[in-house]
């Protein structure tokens, strides 16, 4: 199964994908866990990415499409993936179109007021990218990561003009998917 799922920062598309991925046993691919690593480490796309993300812009699809068509070509996914935050646009969803033939695309519908609430109360796993909620979703220990012991860290990105950028984004550029993906009888 190649599956893409679909829905505005902070919809629940992660947690979803967690779980779908055990019941699937295939991996998820999320291209805000790639980049948050890249950053973090310093590498050429990380510099590239740093400022759009901290922004809470998108980052430019040239480098997405260089960030997805390597990690696609790892021999974990080839029988199947969960794609998480990509496509995010127009451009890139051509693009991955040329790469493989995506099976199904899950859309997640979440209210803006909704999303701007869950988001204040989100934490991650600074080490595995695990996601938590304050009140939703707590950790074993508070703090923790309950997968790998990792510290829980708000996401700079997470504070509330940033989500409102990030949500004006989403309508803007990503929303237009749900019609490109409907036509394709996919959604
Ligand atoms: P996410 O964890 O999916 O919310 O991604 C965090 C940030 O990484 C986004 O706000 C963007 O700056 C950047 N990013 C992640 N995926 C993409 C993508 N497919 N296209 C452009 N920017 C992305």
């Amino acid at each position: 199964m190649k599956m893409i799922l679909l829905g505005a920062p902070g919809a629940g598309k992660g947690t979803q994908a967690e779980r779908l991925c055990k019941v699937l046993n295939i991996p998820t691919i999320s291209t805000g866990n790639i980049l948050r690593a890249a950053v973090k480490n310093g590498t050429p796309t990380g510099k590239q990415a740093e400022a759009y993300m901290k922004a809470g812009k998108l980052v430019p699809d040239e480098v997405i499409i260089g960030v997805i068509s390597e990690r696609l070509a790892e021999a974990d996914c080839q029988k199947g993936f969960i794609l998480d935050g990509v496509p995010r646009t127009i451009p890139q969803a051509e693009a991955l179109d040329k790469m493989v033939k995506i099976d199904k695309v899950i859309d997640l519908e979440v209210s803006d007021e909704a999303i701007i609430a869950r988001m204040s109360g989100r934490r991650v796993c600074e080490k595995c990218g695990s996601s938590y909620h304050l009140l939703y979703k707590k950790p074993a220990v508070e703090g923790v990561c309950t997968n790998c012991g990792g510290t829980l860290v708000q996401r700079k990105d997470d504070h509330p003009d940033t989500v409102k950028d990030r949500l004006r984004v989403y309508h803007e550029q990503t929303e237009p998917l749900k019609e490109y993906y409907e036509k394709q009888g996919k959604l």
